[in-house]
C-alpha cells in the first residue's frame, strides 16, 4: 500500500502544500481521503486522477478539506465522460454538500452536455453518509470508521483502510480520543494533521488561537502513536508550515515520545506500508 500525502498544507495558503489530502493507493485501487485546495494538481503528481479513484473519503466538512470536491466530481465526469460514478462516503450532511455542489455547478454542467454529445446527463456520484463505527469495503480494501472529536465540527470521521495485511489511519482533524486510538491501534501508519502548539501559543491573534483547543499537537500525535503501538507516525496539515530547515526540531519533539519512524511530509511523500 503506497500512502502519498497529495496535500500538506491547511486553510493558511502556501506556495508549496496543497490543501489536505491523501491518496492510498492499495494494488490497483485508489481511495483519496479528503480534496483539499489542489488536490486534482497534486493527484496527477502522485500519478493518479479522479477518473481512477475507487472512492473519496471525507472526514469532515471544513471547507480546508471539501474545497477541491468539485473539482474532483467534475474531472471525473469529463475524463469518464460521464460514464463513470464516484463513490463519495463522508459523515451526516456530505449529501447536502456535494449536491449543493452540483448546483453551483449547474451553468458549467449544461455547457457541457450541450457542446458534447457523449455527455448526456451530469457528474454521477454516489454519497453514502457513514455513521462511526461502521465498516465496509472499497475494491478490496477494508475501511473502519470512528468517531474523532474535533468540536464544534461535528461529526468528524477517521478511517482504518487495511489491505493485504497492511493498515493505515488516517484520522483528519481531531484531538487525541479513544476513536483515534482505535482506528490507529499497530497501524503500519498513522497519519495525523498536527500543530505546533507552542509556536501557535505565540501568535497574537485570538482566531489562530481557537485552533489550539480542537487539533493534535506534534506531541499528542506522538503520545498517541506509542500509546497505541503504531509503527509510523506521519504528521501533515502542518500548522504553521514547516519549512525544510526546521524539520529536525518537529521530528525530535515527537521522537520524545515515540520511538517509530516519524515522517514529516512534503506534498507528495510516498509512504510504503
Ligand atoms: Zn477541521
Ligand atoms: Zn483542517
Amino acid at each position: 500500500m503506497d500512502i502519498i500525502l497529495t496535500g500538506t498544507g491547511s486553510p493558511l495558503p502556501d506556495a508549496n502544500r496543497a490543501g489536505p489530502s491523501t491518496l492510498v493507493k492499495a494494488g490497483d485501487t485508489h481511495i483519496l481521503v479528503d480534496a483539499g485546495r489542489g488536490t486534482v494538481m497534486r493527484m496527477a503528481g502522485a500519478g493518479s486522477l479522479p477518473g481512477l479513484l475507487a472512492a473519496v473519503l471525507v472526514t469532515h466538512l471544513h471547507s480546508d478539506h471539501i474545497c477541491a470536491l468539485n473539482d474532483v466530481i467534475t474531472t471525473h465526469w469529463i475524463m469518464t465522460q460521464g460514464n463513470g460514478t464516484l463513490p463519495i462516503h463522508g459523515p451526516p450532511g456530505t449529501a447536502r454538500f456535494v449536491e449543493r455542489q452540483l448546483q453551483a455547478l449547474e451553468p458549467d454542467i449544461g455547457y457541457r452536455i450541450e457542446h458534447h454529445d457523449v455527455l448526456t446527463e451530469g457528474p454521477k456520484v454516489a454519497v453514502t453518509e457513514v455513521d462511526p463505527g461502521r465498516s465496509f469495503e472499497v475494491g478490496g480494501v477494508q475501511i473502519l470508521t470512528a468517531a474523532t472529536v474535533h468540536a464544534p465540527v461535528k461529526p468528524t470521521i477517521g478511517y482504518r483502510l487495511e489491505h493485504d495485511g497492511s493498515v493505515a489511519a488516517l484520522v483528519g482533524d481531531t484531538i487525541p480520543c479513544a476513536g483515534v486510538d482505535q482506528l490507529a491501534a499497530e497501524a503500519d501508519a498513522y497519519v495525523q494533521t498536527v500543530i505546533r502548539r507552542d509556536l501557535v501559543e505565540l501568535v497574537p491573534n485570538e482566531m489562530f488561537q481557537d485552533i489550539l483547543d480542537y487539533h493534535s499537537g506534534v506531541i499528542e500525535a506522538a503520545q498517541t502513536a506509542a500509546r497505541v503501538g503504531a509503527k509510523r507516525l506521519v504528521l501533515t496539515h502542518l500548522v504553521p508550515a514547516p519549512v525544510p530547515d526546521q524539520y529536525p526540531d518537529w521530528v525530535a519533539r515527537a521522537a520524545e515520545h515515540f520511538d517509530g519512524e516519524i515522517i514529516i511530509g512534503d506534498d507528495l511523500t510516498t509512504i510504503t506500508i
